[in-house]
C-alpha cells in the first residue's frame, strides 16, 4: 500500500470513529472569531456528565489552582478556553470505547500509555520556563492516534506490522512505512485535521517523531512538538524492554531539544509513576502502581549483569546474593533489638525509664506470685534538688543525676531493676527480698550517696537523698494492686522527707513505720 491508498482507506472506513458531538462542536466553536466564553461554558454545561468530570479535574491536584472552581464558566474563564477544550476533547477520547482486544494489538493498553503520554508530555513542557501548557496534554493523548485508527482499519495489516516488530527486523516506523506506505503519524494528522482540530493540535501530532523537521516558527507548536517526542522516550523508560536505553537518550535530547537542566530532568523522572496513577484515576482508566523509574532501572541494571553471566557464574552470584541479604537481615535484627531497648532507657541516665519500671515491675509480681516469694521497692528522692538546680545550674544537676545513678547501679545486684521514674527520682525493685534485706540496701545506698564527693572540672559537691521503702508477699494478699504497693513505697518516702531527709524510711501497715 501507498500513502494515498491508506490515506483514502482510512477516511473512508466505517471503522473511523466519529467525535462525540460535544466535542467537533467545540472545534467549530473554537474555530470562530466571535466566540465567547460563555458560549463555550453554555455548550459544555450541556453535557453535565462530561461538566462534572471537567471540574472534579479542574479542582484536582493536576491543575492545583488556589481558588475551588465550581462551574463550567468559572472554569472556562479561570483555565481558559484552550484548556477546556483540551480537557472535552480528552475525555471524549477516552470515553470512546475501546473496543475488543484484536489479534496483538491491545485497545486498553493503548488507551493507558496514551494517557501515560499525555501527562509525560505536560510534565516535561511543565519544567521549560515560560512555555505555554494548556494543550500539550490533549496533545500528548492523541499522538499516537493513527496506531489507533490504522488497528481499526486494517486489523490483519497492522498485525503484520506489530510482527516485523517483534521479530526484531524493524522498527515501528519502518515497520509501518513497509505495510502502509506511511506513518502513524500522518494517518492520525490527516483524520485529526478531517475533523476540524486547529493547527496547534495538528502539527504536534504530525512532526512528534521528528520535531525538528517543524519549520513553522510557531513557538508553542514548536515546544509541544518536542515534549511529545521527548514524552515517548520518557513512556518508553516505563514500559518498553530497554529501559536504560531510554533513559540515556531522553537525558541527553531533553537537554538539546528543550534546554532542560539536570534537577529538571530529575524532578520529571521522580514524578512521572505518581502523576500517571492520579491521571488513570482522574480519567477513570485502571492504571495503578506504576513502577517508579529508578526502580526499573535497578531491576534493568541486575537483569543486565546476570544476562552477561554463564550458568555457573550466575548461580555463584545468586549465592553471594542470598548470602548478603541473610547478612543484611541479621544486622536489621540487631538494629532492631538496639532500638527496642532504646525505648526502654532514659536518655540522661542511660538507666530504664518508667515505662520499663512498670512492666518489669508488673512481670515480677507474677513472678513473686508464682513462687510465693517476697518482693521489696525502693522509691528514691534527691533532697533539696531544687535548691541544687538554681545554685549550680541545670548542667551540673544533670551530671549528678548521671552520677548518682552510676553509684545506685554499682551497689545493687544484678537482678534487681533499677530506673528513673521522674525527675530526680528513682525506684529499685527488689525480688526475693524481705522488708529488711530491703531496708538494709536502701541504707547501704543512702549511705553510699553521703559518703560521695561529686566533682567535675570546676567544683565539687555534696548530696544526699531519701528513700522510702515497701516490701509484700503478693501470694498472701487478695487483690494484690501494683499501683497500691508503689503508693506505700511513696508513703514512706514522704515519712523519710518529713522526717528530716537523708534517711531510710520502711513502709508498715497501720502506720507503723519503721525508721532504719
Ligand atoms: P525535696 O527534698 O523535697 O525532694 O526537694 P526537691 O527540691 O528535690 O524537690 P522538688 O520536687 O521541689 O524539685 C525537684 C527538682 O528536681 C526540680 C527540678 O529542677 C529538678 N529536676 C528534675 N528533673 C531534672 C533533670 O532532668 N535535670 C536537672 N538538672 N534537674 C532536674
Ligand atoms: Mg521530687
Ligand atoms: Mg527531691
Amino acid at each position: 500500500m501507498n500513502q494515498e491508498q491508506t490515506l483514502a482507506a482510512v477516511l473512508h472506513s466505517d471503522e473511523l470513529p466519529t467525535l462525540p458531538t460535544v466535542a467537533s462542536e467545540i472545534i467549530t466553536l473554537t474555530a470562530r472569531e466571535d466566540t465567547t466564553l460563555t458560549d463555550i461554558g453554555d455548550l459544555v454545561s450541556k453535557d453535565t456528565a462530561l461538566s462534572a468530570k471537567i471540574l472534579k479535574v479542574s479542582n484536582s491536584a493536576f491543575y492545583s489552582f488556589p481558588q475551588q472552581i465550581s462551574s463550567i464558566n468559572q472554569a472556562v474563564s479561570i483555565l481558559g478556553i484552550n484548556a477546556v477544550r483540551s480537557l472535552v476533547l480528552s475525555f471524549s477520547f477516552l470515553s470512546i470505547k475501546a473496543g475488543k482486544k484484536r489479534g496483538h494489538f491491545n485497545f486498553e493498553t493503548f488507551w493507558k500509555h496514551s494517557l501515560a503520554g499525555a501527562v509525560a508530555s505536560k510534565l516535561i513542557l511543565g519544567q521549560v520556563k515560560g512555555a505555554d501548557t494548556e494543550e500539550v496534554f490533549v496533545c500528548g493523548l492523541l499522538q499516537n492516534l493513527g496506531e489507533l485508527i490504522l488497528a481499526r482499519t486494517f486489523a490483519e495489516e497492522y498485525e503484520e506490522v506489530l510482527k516485523k516488530v517483534e521479530d526484531g527486523q524493524y522498527d515501528h516506523l519502518n515497520a509501518e512505512e513497509e505495510v502502509f506506505g506511511t506513518f502513524h503519524s500522518t494517518i492520525g494528522y490527516e483524520v485529526a485535521k478531517n475533523w476540524g482540530f486547529p493547527e496547534v493540535l495538528l502539527l504536534p501530532i504530525l512532526y512528534h517523531h521528528e520535531p525538528t523537521l517543524y519549520k513553522g516558527g510557531n513557538p508553542k507548536i514548536d515546544a509541544t512538538t518536542k515534549a511529545l517526542y521527548l514524552s515517548d522516550l520518557l513512556i518508553n523508560i516505563l514500559y518498553s524492554n530497554k529501559p536504560e536505553e531510554f533513559h540515556k537518550r531522553f537525558n541527553k535530547e531533553a537537554k538539546t531539544l528543550l534546554g532542560l537542566k539536570n534537577k529538571d530532568l530529575e524532578y520529571i523522572l521522580n514524578e512521572v509513576h505518581t502523576q500517571v496513577d492520579q491521571a488513570g484515576e482522574y480519567f477513570g482508566l485502571r492504571i495503578k502502581n506504576t513502577k517508579s523509574i529508578q526502580e526499573i532501572l535497578q531491576e534493568a541494571n541486575i537483569r543486565l549483569s546476570l544476562m552477561n553471566l554463564d550458568f555457573d557464574q550466575m548461580n555463584q552470584e545468586l549465592i553471594r546474593a542470598k548470602v548478603k541479604l541473610e547478612n543484611l537481615t541479621k544486622e536489621l535484627e540487631a538494629k532492631n533489638k538496639i532500638l527496642a531497648n532504646l525505648a526502654n532507657m532514659d536518655g540522661l541516665t542511660e538507666i530504664y525509664n518508667h515505662r520499663y519500671f512498670q512492666i518489669t515491675l508488673e512481670n515480677e509480681i507474677d513472678r513473686c506470685i508464682r513462687n510465693a516469694s517476697q518482693l521489696s521497692l525502693l522509691l528514691i528522692d534527691i533532697d533539696h534538688f531544687k535548691n541544687f538546680n538554681d545554685t549550680y545550674g541545670h548542667q551540673v544537676g544533670d551530671f549528678i543525676l548521671k552520677e548518682f545513678s552510676r553509684i545506685l547501679k554499682e551497689n545493687i545486684r544484678k537482678y534487681d531493676t533499677l530506673a528513673r521514674y521522674g525527675g530526680e527520682e528513682f525506684t529499685v525493685i527488689l525480688p526475693d527480698t524481705n522488708a529488711e534485706e530491703a531496708s538494709a540496701v536502701a541504707e547501704k545506698l543512702r549511705e553510699a550517696i553521703d559518703n560521695t564527693t561529686f566533682s567535675d572540672s570546676r567544683d565539687e559537691y555534696h548530696i544526699t537523698a531519701s528513700f522510702g521503702v515497701s516490701s509484700a508477699r503478693p501470694a498472701t494478699i487478695d487483690n494484690f494492686e501494683k499501683s497500691n504497693f508503689i503508693s506505700q513505697a511513696d508513703a514512706a518516702l514522704y515519712e523519710a522527707k518529713e522526717g528530716g531527709r537523708n534517711q531510710v524510711v520502711t513502709y508498715a501497715a497501720k502506720k507503723r513505720w519503721y525508721k532504719f
